[in-house]
């Protein structure tokens, strides 16, 4: 798994906002919207196209568009959704699958409790969102879904990411041919015996949604 931390002022300055424990609900909203979209830019680098002819009001040349099939874009319920508009603002034309997942607080694994994604992936490149890389337990689940459906490149796009959650995806993938990318706007310190990452930006769902209880 290659791993591209986001080195940008701008992504920094949002970065930093974004983990203010006095910014609210809604401007955390439009950061984390704006930093995907920044970090899309990065993460799309890679995105497939086809040289096709195009027509100028001066003369014909060529040019290149997204081949089929279109990228799949997957939000991790429920903090991904936070990410999905800011990722559809720079692909438009991507598809969209859903995977709900969900941490034991006690194990902190991953459970999936939704899944709506397309039965056939062959081909596909896939943007899997989730806001925090923390233990990894989501992330990883996720991927081998993809993976196993028949997807040939998955870009990961968090926001933050703790270097066990990173650790743990590099040995899970270690053996895995399908070339798989993390692009995060920051790489923090550690996980808390709470496997909260420190220093962080507290729960990602609850500042973009609210507490549910
Ligand atoms: N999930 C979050 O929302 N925040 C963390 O710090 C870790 C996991």
């Amino acid at each position: 798994m290659q791993v591209h931390v986001a080195d940008h002022p701008l992504i920094s300055h949002k970065l930093t906002l974004l983990r203010d424990k006095n910014t609210d609900s809604p401007t955390f909203r439009r950061l984390a919207d704006e930093l995907v979209t920044l970090l899309a830019y990065e993460a799309t680098r890679d995105v497939r196209v086809i040289d096709v002819d195009v027509t100028t009001p001066v003369a014909k040349t060529r040019g290149v568009r997204l081949s089929e099939p279109r990228p799949l874009v997957v939000p991790i319920l429920r903090a991904g959704l936070g990410m999905l508009e800011g990722m559809q603002r720079l692909i438009p034309t991507a598809e969209v699958g859903f995977l709900g997942m969900v941490r034991n607080e006690e194990t902190f694994e991953a459970v999936t409790y939704a899944e709506r994604l397309p039965e056939d992936l062959t081909g596909r490149q896939c943007y899997v969102l989730d806001p925090m890389l923390a233990t990894g337990g989501s992330l990883a689940m996720a991927i081998d879904f993809l993976i196993q459906r028949g997807a040939d490149h998955i870009i990961a796009i968090t926001l933050l990411a703790a270097p066990e959650g990173v650790a743990r995806l590099k040995a899970d993938l270690a053996a895995v041919d399908v070339p798989v990318t993390l692009v995060t706007a920051g790489l923090d310190e550690k996980l808390n015996e709470l496997g909260y990452i420190v220093p962080g930006l507290g729960d990602a769902g609850d500042r973009l949604y609210g507490v549910v209880d």
